[in-house]
């Protein structure tokens, strides 16, 4: 299996978020010891309890702390203080819809925020990050180049997709400025596809205020707090008529952050699509959810959703090929079981 991986001091901004909390569980379970920072704008406290109860039990250690990112001195402190290694770089917000209604706290949150921390992580001497990037980067790719590769032209349609995409522009800049000066630095920039299921032993899980997310809206009829699934078109240029979409799960995902931790070194500059590689049609993310629960699930059709490409789905040989990371969860009823479970586990999500 090759050397061990010695345990590393993380910071995980948005440690207390959907993906976030998953990041901090899954580097604890690993023997790494994980500091959680979170302002709760958008993550729960409950999620930071439940890691830090897990914690007790397994061989890293958990510490949590209320901050902002754009907060560059307490953000330094605090790196220093734990003596970070790396940051995994979650925080930031991710409603599209709201995006386009407020441009401007979305730069400031998502672009500002991360050059914020990485100015603090410099005051700091952290030479290693590891960011949340998305595939809404690519914008909506041609025909030609699905399944998406990492040299996909990127053309953001929306303001939530172009504050990540400036986020990787600062971060080559950054790097670059940073090789010149003879100072390392190194980054990876995962570009995520869809994000799917929880914490198969139910510590943690997805419990998104309002929630928008095709899978948990499913599972939220199947427990009968909605009363229909609205399927935002069928006349997709598709098999079925339904977009299709590439949802990995996200225990998977954040093997994929730790396996390029384990290899980031001094200069690196990557960028990396996770994704499983093909892609589900919405109806058949509900027939998954329908087989999963046992329940009807109705649905009916509602008009498209702005901005939905009809396909999209990664290719994802580059973390496969040159970092070993391979999904474990490759079925979609499993992926969803996850989810599924943590929903019947905590009827009303977290308790904050
Ligand atoms: N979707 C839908 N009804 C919903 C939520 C989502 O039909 O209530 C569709 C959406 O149009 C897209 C797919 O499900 O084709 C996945 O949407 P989601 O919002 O989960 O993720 P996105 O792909 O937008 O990041």
């Amino acid at each position: 299996m090759g050397t061990p991986n010695p345990p590393q001091r993380i910071l995980v901004t948005g440690g207390a978020g959907y993906i976030g909390s998953h990041a901090c569980l899954r580097l604890v379970e690993t023997g790494h010891s994980v500091v959680g920072l979170d302002d709760f704008s958008r993550g729960h406290p409950g999620a930071f309890r439940a890691i830090a109860a897990a914690a007790e039990e397994l061989p890293g250690s958990f510490t949590s702390v209320e901050a902002s990112i754009g907060d560059r001195r307490g953000c330094a402190e605090i790196l220093r203080e734990h003596d970070i290694d790396l940051v995994m770089h979650f925080a930031a917000l991710a409603y599209v819809g709201e995006s386009v209604e407020q441009p401007l706290r979305y730069y400031d949150n998502n672009t500002g925020g991360a050059i914020s921390l990485l100015e603090a992580m410099m005051d700091a001497g952290v030479e290693r990050f590891v960011f949340s990037s998305t595939c809404a980067t690519y914008g909506e790719p041609g025909a030609d180049r699905i399944p998406i590769a990492e040299d996909c032209p990127q053309a953001p349609i929306n303001p939530y997709g172009n504050s990540k995409f400036m986020v990787e522009q600062v971060l080559f800049d950054h790097a670059e400025a940073c090789r010149l000066a003879d100072k390392p630095f190194a980054f990876a920039a995962l570009r995520y596809f869809n994000v799917a299921g929880s914490d198969p032993k139910t510590r943690i899980g997805e419990d998104h205020r309002p929630e928008t997310h095709l899978i948990p809206i499913c599972l939220e009829v199947a427990a009968g707090r909605r009363e229909r699934l609205m399927i935002f078109g069928d006349d997709y240029d598709t098999e079925d008529g339904t977009c299709i979409r590439d949802y990995v799960h996200v225990c998977d995902l954040i093997d994929a952050h730790i396996a390029v931790m384990n290899q980031l070194a001094p200069g690196d500059t990557h960028t990396l699509n996770v994704g499983l590689g093909h892609g589900w049609s919405v109806h058949q993310v509900l027939e998954a959810c329908r087989a999963v629960t046992g329940k009807a699930i109705p649905e009916s059709i509602s008009p498209r959703r702005a901005g939905d490409p009809p396909k999209l789905y990664a290719n994802s040989s580059r973390i496969r090929d040159d970092f070993g990371w391979s999904p474990q969860f490759t079925e979609l009823e499993a992926t969803v079981a996850t989810a599924w479970a943590w929903m019947q586990a905590n009827p009303s999500g977290y308790a904050d």
